[in-house]
């Protein structure tokens, strides 16, 4: 297996890339400020990476704070998360002991009963004074009973409430996973998606990571300007997403750079779904009706490797993209196979599908 690129070194240079962006403007090295230069860094959100930039030198917190509020609702904290989990714990503890309770009274009284029965049935000196202890018995546990229902419907009642807050945070969650342009998961998303790949060896070594990065997008840009680019990476999403089962992880993971996650039982079967993505694409119009400019053709690169060619989330990254740049050195709009020994400096012909 080739290590011919170290995959620490690349990360550790974006690290170092931020920490020193982030030195050079006097901001704390706290990880909510890393999130937000981290986020300029890959240029996602091109409005937060003007902004920031506008700050200058000697930024207060309080800007990089406000900055953060608008463009993440999680920012500064995991405070949706936790509550989330404690949320949903806590109700489900707390209906597990109604339930439970609930069990026991009605069981309770159901011995009451058929005790009060077996001593009616006898004659038994004393069997008038049991009869009445123990009617008096169960008429208790009876109004026990109800008010123990009473309890259980309040708080049934106020589950569906706590249903609501869990909803408005599981809304919350989506919105701080969701990439605003093109609505796939973000790289905030595909990041967990991505460690959680080691997480379960069953389904490991049928994973595979995909990074699709769109040609010459720069052109596209300088020519056409920003909104048109915008327009065609949200059209160029959805053609992904078009083209890939419902169970496919898509993300939008920097500029006009896209991240699948798939199951798949080889690596053929993840070629086919790149090439159907790539073809579909390149003879996809993308003219302008009104206008009828032509923007097109619009083409995709893509690197492709399984999650067995990998030990970690950070080596199966670097390989997929390793892949992906020799898909672009290989001349752009192609799929390309991470393979043992491929290196940037591109001495020899990897597989590279285009047909
Ligand atoms: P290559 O084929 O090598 O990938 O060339 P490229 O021009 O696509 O790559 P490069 O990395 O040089 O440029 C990427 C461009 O993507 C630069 C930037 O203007 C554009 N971009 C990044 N994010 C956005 C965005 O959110 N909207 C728009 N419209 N453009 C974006
Ligand atoms: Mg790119
Ligand atoms: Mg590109």
């Amino acid at each position: 297996m080739s290590t011919a690129i170290a995959p620490k070194v690349q990360i550790t240079d974006v690290a170092g890339q931020i920490t020193f962006a982030m030195r050079s403007m006097g901001v704390a090295p706290i990880p909510r400020n890393y999130e937000l230069f981290y986020e300029a860094y890959i240029g996602s959100n091109p409005t937060l990476t003007r902004e920031l930039a506008a700050l200058g030198k000697n930024v207060i917190q309080q800007e990089l704070d406000e900055i953060g509020a608008k463009y993440f609702p999680h920012h500064g904290s995991r405070v949706f998360d936790d509550a989330h989990t404690r949320l949903a714990s806590e109700l489900d503890a707390v209906l597990r002991a109604l339930r439970q309770e609930q069990k026991t009274l009605e069981s309770y009284n159901r011995l009451l009963g058929e005790t009060s029965e077996s001593i009616r049935s006898r004659s038994h000196n004393s069997a008038e004074l049991l009869r009445s202890a123990i009617d008096m018995l169960a008429t208790a546990t009876g109004d026990t009973m109800a008010h123990g229902e009473k309890t259980v419907e309040h708080v049934v009642e106020r589950s569906h409430e706590m249903d609501l807050v869990r909803k408005e945070l599981d809304e919350y969650k989506r919105i701080a996973n969701t990439d605003s342009l093109t609505r796939l998961s973000n790289r905030r998303a595909f990041e967990d998606r991505l460690i959680s790949i080691f997480d379960n060896q069953l389904t490991r070594p049928t994973t595979a990571l995909v990074l699709a990065d769109i040609d010459h997008f720069k052109r596209i840009n300088d020519t056409f300007g920003h909104p048109v680019g915008d327009k065609i990476l949200a059209t160029v999403a959805s053609i992904i997403r078009a083209n890939v089962r419902r169970d496919v992880f898509v993300a939008r993971v920097g500029g006009e750079e896209f991240a699948l996650i798939l199951e798949a039982t080889s690596i053929e079967e993840v070629t086919t779904v790149c090439e159907r993505i790539r073809r579909t694409l390149e003879t996809m119009p993308f003219k302008n009706s009104r206008t009828k400019i032509d923007y097109g053709p619009i083409t995709l690169s893509l690197g492709i490797c399984m999650a067995s060619e990998a030990a970690d989330s950070g080596e199966l990254y670097n390989k997929t993209d390793l892949a992906l740049y020799c898909a672009k050195n290989a001349g752009r709009n192609c799929s390309s196979v991470y393979q043992d020994g491929m290196q940037k400096d591109f001495t020899k012909s990897w597989l590279i599908y285009k047909n």
